[in-house]
């Protein structure tokens, strides 16, 4: 058990003290500010704060959808939120990607531009009315945004080829794409660490004492760290540090398969409005979603599973997805999301040289870069 009294002088004064910056949070955001504070502030001290052995929280247990909107949660925005305002956090999240892949490098993502489709199951006929009389005028709009003539496209003729069953219509997104999240993030701890930050992992911010001339982050293990600012990039675990601040955590139950041969398909899939979602990794399908079903439940920050979800998608696999292909399950994880009544995400000084970038929604790996960069660009500034 180590606590302050028996640090050395040494770990003391080069680990703990007189730090610029601490990140509490090691996940996409955390370490793109990271990144950015080092390009701005090459001399200054900055140092992560990870709880998990890795990133346990979100950015390595997503589903790596390289994404945007579908059309439905395009619409679904339009209902609350001007025409400008929908395709401005677009563009943002399109901006973000770009960013991404220029910071990692597609091959170091893994990255895949393989489209994906939104499923309309016949129910949900009205809906795709809806959308395939929105289709011109959203590709229109997307056109300066993503530079591709025609970003939606209405793609039926499909459905025969990927052997789903109970589904009607597909709409093709030809600019969305798919990664591979644990390189993404092995690549960019790397980046980190080569300009020097330093990552602690297995250190648990428990409680955060703002003093006259710095800031006290008091830690699992008696550990003691100080620094001039610090900044909660710390997502759906957020409110257990600031209890008030507008941010509820949402667990997803994910699974992947193992291999099966001649897998019908590959690319993204949003289904049910994008409460499920799934796509191909090689030749095994990843699956998740189902939250919408025990909404109170999941909204958790504990890790686990319910046989309720877990039953839906594996009846949604045998039924929709998979219905003539026999598959084994490989296994089965969950991640933590960070939401709230608004998409934007909370970044702002909330305290004297206490700044937040949480609340990234389901959209993370698409803003992460940005959030975690525009949060840097704050701490500098202010
Ligand atoms: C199952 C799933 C599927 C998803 N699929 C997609 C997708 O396909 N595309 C997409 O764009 N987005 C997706 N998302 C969302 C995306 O992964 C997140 O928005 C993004 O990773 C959030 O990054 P973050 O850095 O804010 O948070 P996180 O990655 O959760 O990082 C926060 C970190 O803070 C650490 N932490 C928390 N509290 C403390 C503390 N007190 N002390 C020290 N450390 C602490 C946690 O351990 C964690 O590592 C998905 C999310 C989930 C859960």
């Amino acid at each position: 058990m180590h606590n302050k009294h028996n640090l050395s002088h040494w770990e003391k004064t080069v680990f703990f003290d007189e730090t610029d910056v601490l990140i509490i949070g090691g996940g996409i955001v955390g370490i793109n500010a990271s990144i950015r504070l080092k390009e701005l502030k090459p001399n200054w001290k900055i140092s992560i704060l990870e709880r998990g052995t890795l990133p346990f929280g979100a950015s390595t247990r997503n589903a790596g959808f390289a994404c945007f909107g579908s059309m439905t949660e395009l619409l679904d925005d339009l209902k609350t939120q001007s025409e400008d305002e929908v395709f401005a956090l677009v563009e943002k999240r399109w901006n973000g990607l770009q960013r991404l892949r220029n910071r990692v490098g597609d091959e170091s993502l893994n990255y895949k531009s393989w489209g994906a489709f939104e499923l309309f199951k016949e129910s949900e006929q009205s809906d795709f009315e809806t959308c395939k009389n929105h289709l011109d005028h959203f590709n229109d709009r997307l056109k300066t945004i993503v530079k591709k003539p025609s970003v939606f496209e209405i793609q039926d003729d499909k459905k025969s080829d990927f052997g789903f069953n109970g589904v009607s219509h597909l709409i093709f997104n030809h600019a969305e794409g798919q990664l591979n999240p644990g390189k993404m993030m092995q690549t960019l701890w790397a980046i980190a660490r080569n300009k020097g930050v330093e990552i602690f992992t297995g250190v648990e911010v428990e409680k955060i004492e703002n003093r006259d001339h710095d800031v006290v982050l008091k830690c699992n293990h008696g550990l003691e760290f100080r620094s001039a600012k610090v900044l909660l990039a710390t997502n759906g675990f957020t409110k257990r540090l600031l209890p008030d601040l507008e941010v509820v955590p949402a667990r997803n139950q994910v699974l992947i398969t193992q291999p099966i041969s001649n897998l019908p398909f590959k690319g993204c899939f949003h289904y049910d409005k994008g409460y499920f979602y799934f796509r191909n990794v090689g030749n095994r399908v990843l699956f998740g979603g189902g939250r919408n079903l025990a909404k109170e439940a999941e909204e958790t920050d504990e890790f686990g599973h319910t046989s309720l979800i877990q039953n839906k998608l594996i009846d949604l696999l045998n039924k929709v997805i998979l219905p003539n292909t026999p598959y084994e399950i490989d296994r089965w994880w969950s991640g933590i999301m960070g939401v709230g009544t608004q998409k934007e995400a909370i970044l702002k000084c909330i305290d004297k040289n206490i700044y937040t970038a949480v609340r990234l929604g389901g959209m993370g790996v698409a803003i992460g870069t940005l959030v975690g960069e525009e949060a840097a660009d704050l701490m500098v500034n202010t």
